[in-house]
């Protein structure tokens, strides 16, 4: 059991020009993970080459290109308990039309080009994902009072 695993969940640029940080970012503070480090950042499109680099070939990627470089976006890193499997599923599935309600896309995007929120897919691309954004001092270690019987 890892109770210190994190993960990186982003807020698109859909997502921030449609004012849905706090409504998205509650989902992780309700259900019970620690925020260790937030930013409001412009990526480079050489970070986000980076970034998707597993999706490179994809046709769709130019467009997730200009999508993402469209405006700026809300980086943070949550940490708790299989926070990534987790984030996962409070994000719901990529495609809108698969999306749970009650999950963020689901509840938020209809169209996969637009689907609101970014979160790592396993515990090694989180680890990727969080150096690629974050410099080790953005991010905080600290133990919350309300974490202390968890945590
Ligand atoms: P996820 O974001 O759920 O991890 P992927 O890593 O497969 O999904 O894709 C990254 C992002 O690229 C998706 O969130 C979505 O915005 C976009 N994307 C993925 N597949 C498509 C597609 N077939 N058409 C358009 N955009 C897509
Ligand atoms: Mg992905």
């Amino acid at each position: 059991m890892s109770n210190n695993e994190r993960t990186f969940i982003a807020i698109k640029p859909d997502g921030v020009q449609r004012g849905l940080i706090s409504s998205i970012l509650g989902r992780f503070e309700n259900r019970g993970f620690k925020l260790v480090g937030i930013k409001l950042c412009q990526p480079s499109e050489s970070l986000l080459r980076n970034h998707y680099d597993d999706l490179q070939s994809k046709p769709f990627f130019p467009s997730l290109l200009s999508y993402m470089l469209s405006g700026p976006v809300l980086a943070t890193v949550w940490e708790g308990k299989d926070v990534v499997k987790q984030g996962r599923a409070i994000l719901g599935a990529t495609n809108p039309l698969n999306s749970a309600p009650g999950t963020i896309r689901g509840d938020f995007a209809i169209d996969m080009g637009r689907n609101v929120a970014h979160g790592s897919d396993s515990v090694e691309s989180a680890e990727k994902e969080i150096n690629l954004w974050f410099k080790k001092e953005e991010l905080v270690e600290y133990k919350a009072a309300m974490f202390n019987w968890l945590y």
